[in-house]
């Protein structure tokens, strides 16, 4: 067996429960009543499904300071904007509380808040992911995901956009101490949220399986997740209360968070992001039109057999090739990006933001320029 490297430091406490329950642990974990807490969170769900009422009512201390003013998609300015606010306030542990969203803007607020730099500076690659020791700086982080997509609860990833890029930053300050998932806050989820969140969860157990940086304890997560989303996915949308698929499914993307943590997320992802910045296709949408083609480009040719054994391993789950494409149609996510506004003059541009990004060189074979652009332009129509 080849060696490999597992690390996953978040503690994690899944619970079926009510949303009380979950912060009632929360202000056993935080402790002191002192405690100068920031709660980092998005603009409408979090008061909507009172999922923030819970928190600030438990919590009920002196320093508690909310911002309730993430987008999706995040910006740079945002990140900088609440790094202030953490200083001005002295904050000593940050909570994100919402999507991929919220969760990645508190886990890069916390890297700076003892800090003079902006994000900026660290995606722009100037202070390298490895200066930064865990614990040296950044504050304690408790991530509460509210939808079932991303797994940033449990990953070291941040992606925060940046002079209109998709930058993902990856540090090992950035894994949260702790990640509280309760089934009940993504209830609220509407149809299209929570297929956009699940495919993004199922995307990242098959790119983390197809990883070069695969490991045998990531691969099992992986498989699990697949099997889980397969089946709950399509059924979750017809039942959107139903709380043990809601809980299965919240299970899944946290899998599939542990996975990324360890292999990292390949060329499915990177095609993606241009989708999402230029033509606003949420995250997990961009990665499902996306999927068909790159498992189609990953079995061109003659792939080493590692690779042909794992990408049927993949269809197989699904199966075959005629279930996985039936498996997004029922989702209604159209593989073809003319139906989402996509033009042929579009993909010059969108080439040069997926070239050079890290994902390609964790791809199972060589991504050319040509590669990305035939991608591109066989997905047109
Ligand atoms: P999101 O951008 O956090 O949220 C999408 C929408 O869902 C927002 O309008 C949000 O509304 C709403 N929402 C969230 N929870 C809800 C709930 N329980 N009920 C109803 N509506 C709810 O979406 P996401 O897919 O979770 O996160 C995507 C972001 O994460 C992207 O920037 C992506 O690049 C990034 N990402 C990060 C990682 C990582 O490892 N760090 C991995 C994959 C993707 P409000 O804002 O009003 O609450
Ligand atoms: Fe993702």
């Amino acid at each position: 067996m080849k060696g490999f490297e597992y690390f996953s430091p978040t503690r994690i406490v899944f619970g079926e429960g009510s949303v009380r329950e979950v912060a009632n642990f929360l202000l056993d974990e935080v402790g002191h009543e002192e405690d100068r807490i920031l709660i980092v969170t998005g603009k409408h769900s979090s008061k909507a499904n009172g999922s923030l009422d819970v928190l600030k009512n438990v919590l009920n201390r002196k320093h508690l300071c909310i911002f309730d003013g993430v987008e999706e998609n995040p910006g740079a300015q945002t990140v900088n904007k609440v790094a202030n606010i953490a200083r001005a306030e002295k904050i000593e542990l940050v909570i994100g509380l919402g999507g991929g969203s919220a969760m990645d803007v508190a886990k890069c607020v916390a890297l700076l808040a003892r800090t003079d730099h902006s994000i900026q500076d660290y995606l722009g690659g100037n202070l390298k992911p490895t200066g930064a020791k865990r614990g040296a700086t950044s504050l304690p982080i408790i991530a509460i995901p509210t939808t079932a997509g991303t797994g940033s609860e449990v990953t070291q990833h941040a992606v925060i956009t940046w002079n209109f890029r998709k930058k993902g930053y990856s540090n090992s300050v950035l894994f949260p101490e702790t990640a509280i998932l309760d089934p009940e806050l993504t209830l609220s989820m509407p149809y299209e949220i929570t297929v956009n969140t699940g495919i993004d969860a199922l995307t990242h157990a098959i790119e983390g399986y197809l990883s070069t940086r695969a490991t045998p304890i990531s691969d099992q997560l992986a498989i699990e997740a697949i099997s889980i989303i397969r089946f709950a996915l399509p059924e979750v949308v017809r039942d959107l209360k139903n709380i043990k698929l809601r809980a299965r499914l919240l299970y899944a993307s946290l899998l599939g968070g542990l996975v990324i943590s360890q292999s990292h997320t390949i060329v499915l992802h990177a095609l993606g992001y241009p989708l999402t910045t230029f033509y606003g296709i949420p995250h997990g949408r961009a990665n499902g039109v996306l999927l068909p083609w790159v498992i189609d480009f990953l079995s061109s040719g003659e792939p080493a057999s590692w690779l042909k054994e794992r990408l049927s391993a993949i269809v197989k789950l699904f199966g075959g090739i005629d279930g996985l494409h039936k498996f997004l149609s029922t989702l209604g996510i159209s593989p073809k990006l003319s139906n989402y506004g996509v033009t042929e003059e579009d993909i010059p541009g969108f080439v040069i933001d997926v070239l050079g990004r890290r994902n390609l060189l964790v791809t199972p074979r060589p991504v050319s320029e040509e590669d990305i652009t035939n991608i591109y332009q066989q997905a047109l129509y």
